[in-house]
């Protein structure tokens, strides 16, 4: 079981698989006001900084699932890089239905509401894992311009415009599922670059130590083409950010 191969050549080198920087992630930590010993799940935990340095830093216990092998690896590193290995674990799954034993203090997804199958689905998930009264983290991306056309919605990889709200409305679809938003921290342009631009040099390094692969040629078509649509589109008509939720 993994995800695609793409995405772990492209985002091999990413702590953070998102428009988010290490300060941002520290920011949204500080904003929750966790205690220590909170209990934190995240589905979707990527390369797991965002349970890693916050077990670090504000002491919780964290699980993480993610559907990457690589990623999971490089979570369990960074775990025991940060000295806290013996708070958080990290499993390699599908998180598609997942719901914990013990219900925790902060149920988190962030940058992959497709695990269960939109905004509403992958909230109710959540949900079922949390305590009452705990708090929901859900990352997800908005339109910060409206796209004129379908097509330009597509270049910012986009099925079609109603794949996403602008802000006001994506907080209000919140309220419509009963929920209060109580924090919100949200990416900048020159966050989607720290994501977006971090691609392309491990894209040039990879190319150069794999000329020869069966992506190869997909990559190189990328590396060429990426950086001019990511300025034309994504960069402009893009936000993301991650919504803290407490039920009603
Ligand atoms: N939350 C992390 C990762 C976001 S990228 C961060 O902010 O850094 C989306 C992640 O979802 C990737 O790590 C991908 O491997 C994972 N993923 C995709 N489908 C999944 C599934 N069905 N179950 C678990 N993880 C999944």
């Amino acid at each position: 079981m993994d995800i695609p191969r793409i995405f772990n050549i492209t985002e091999s080198a990413h702590r953070i698989h998102n428009p988010f920087t290490p300060e941002k992630l520290a920011a949204l930590g500080e904003a929750l006001r966790l205690e220590k010993g909170a209990r934190v799940l995240d589905l979707g935990s990527g390369s797991g900084e965002m349970l890693c340095t916050w077990a670090r830093d504000y002491g919780i216990i964290g699980t993480g699932i993610d559907m990457s092998q690589l990623f999971t690896e490089k979570a369990k590193l960074r775990a025991e890089e940060l000295g806290v290995a013996n708070q958080v674990q990290f499993i390699h799954g599908d998180a598609a239905g997942y719901v914990s034993e013990e219900k925790v203090d902060v149920a988190a997804c962030v940058g992959a509401s497709w695990i269960g199958g939109g905004v509403a689905g992958t909230i109710d998930l959540l949900a079922r894992s949390l305590r009452a009264g705990g708090m929901i983290l859900f990352g997800e991306p908005f339109w910060r311009q409206l796209p004129p056309t379908e097509e330009v919605a597509r270049e910012c990889h986009a099925n079609s415009i109603s794949d996403f709200l602008m802000l006001p409305e994506l907080l209000a679809s919140f309220g419509s599922l009963g929920y209060d938003v109580v924090e919100m921290v949200l990416a900048d342009q020159d966050d989607w670059d720290r994501y977006e631009a971090a691609k392309w040099l491990t894209m040039r390094r990879w190319l150069e130590a794999n000329p020869e692969d069966e992506l190869a040629q997909e990559i190189r078509e990328k590396l060429t083409t990426e950086p001019a649509r990511y300025a034309a589109y994504t960069r402009e008509y893009l936000g993301w950010g991650v919504f803290v939720l407490m039920a009603r």
